[in-house]
C-alpha cells in the first residue's frame, strides 16, 4: 500500500477510541497526522503519543465557526490538507417516545452536522490541489435500525447520503469519499453497554467477537491510500459479518 508519505491528515474524534486506531494506522504509514478533538489536553496527549510530525488541533465538529478557524489553522501550518477522516461521534441513547428533542438535536449536531461541516471546509483546499481522500465514519446501526438509537441511526444513515453526494460533486477534482460503516467495536462508546447485551451481540456476529478499533482502522488506511484510487462512493462495512450488503 503506498502513497501516504506526506500526506497530511485531520482525524476528528482522534483522541481516542477508533479515531485514535485511525490516527496510529495513518502515523505509521507515513501520514502527517493531525488529531482534532474537543478535548484540548486529551488531543495533545494522543499526538505526543505518536510522536513524529504528528499535532493536535482543538475542535468542536458540531460548532460551524470552530471547524472554520482549526481547518484554516491547521492548513496555515501545514499548507496542505489531503486525507480528511470524520470519526467524531456521540450516542444520546433512549426509546424514541421518551427521546428529548435535545438527544436528537445533539447527536445530529455532532455525528452528522459535524461532518457536513469539515467536509465543506476541507474542500477548497482539496479541490485546489486536484486531491483529497474523505472518510466518514457511518455505523451497521445506520443500515440495520436499531432500537433506542433512532437518533443515531439517521444520524449515521444521513452520513452515507452526504458522502456519496460528495463523492459525485467532487471526483472530477480527484477528491474521493466514502463511509465507513463499523459493526459493533470494543470501546468507550460500547464499554457502557451491559454485559448480557454484549453477549447477546457476539451471538449476532458470524466471526463471534466485537470489532478492534485496529478492524477499523485497516479499511480507513486502505481507502485513503493509492490502492482505493478509483474507489469513491462506497460504504465499506466492517462488522464482522453481522449485515450483508
Ligand atoms: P469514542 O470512544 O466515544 O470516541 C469519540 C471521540 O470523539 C472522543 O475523543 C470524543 O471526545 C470525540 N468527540 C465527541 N464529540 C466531539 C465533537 N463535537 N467534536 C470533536 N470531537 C468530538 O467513540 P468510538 O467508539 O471511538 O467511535 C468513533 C466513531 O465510530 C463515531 O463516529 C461512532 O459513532 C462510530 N462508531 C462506533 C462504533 C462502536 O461500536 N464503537 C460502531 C459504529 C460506529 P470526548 O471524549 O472529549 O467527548
Amino acid at each position: 500500500m503506498s502513497g501516504l508519505t506526506g500526506k497530511v491528515a485531520l482525524i476528528t474524534g482522534g483522541a481516542q477510541g477508533i479515531g485514535l486506531a485511525i490516527a496510529t494506522a495513518l502515523h505509521q504509514a507515513g501520514a502527517v497526522v493531525v488529531v482534532g478533538d474537543l478535548d484540548e489536553a486529551k488531543a495533545k496527549e494522543a499526538a505526543a503519543g505518536l510522536g513524529g510530525e504528528a499535532s493536535s488541533i482543538r475542535l468542536n465538529v458540531a460548532d460551524e465557526q470552530d471547524v472554520k478557524q482549526a481547518v484554516a489553522q491547521l492548513i496555515a501550518e501545514r499548507q496542505r490538507i489531503d486525507i480528511l477522516v470524520c470519526n467524531a461521534g456521540i450516542t444520546r441513547d433512549g426509546l424514541l417516545l421518551r427521546m428529548k428533542p435535545e438527544d436528537w438535536d445533539a447527536v445530529l449536531a455532532v455525528n452528522l452536522h459535524g461532518t457536513f461541516y469539515c467536509i465543506k471546509q476541507v474542500l477548497p483546499a482539496m479541490t485546489k490541489q486536484r486531491y483529497g481522500r474523505i472518510v466518514t465514519i457511518s455505523s451497521i446501526v445506520g443500515v440495520m435500525g436499531n432500537a433506542g438509537q433512532a437518533n443515531y441511526a439517521a444520524s449515521k444513515a444521513a452520513v452515507i447520503g452526504l458522502t456519496k453526494s460528495v463523492a459525485r460533486e467532487y471526483a472530477g477534482r480527484n477528491v474521493t469519499a466514502n463511509a465507513v460503516a463499523p459493526g459493533f467495536i470494543d470501546t468507550a462508546m460500547t464499554q457502557k453497554l451491559p454485559d448480557s447485551v454484549k453477549q447477546q451481540l457476539r451471538d449476532q456476529i458470524p466471526l463471534a467477537r466485537l470489532g478492534t478499533p485496529q478492524d477499523i482502522a485497516a479499511a480507513v488506511k486502505f481507502l485513503v491510500s493509492d490502492d482505493a484510487a478509483y474507489i469513491t462512493g462506497q460504504v465499506l462495512h466492517v462488522n464482522g459479518g453481522m449485515w450483508m450488503g
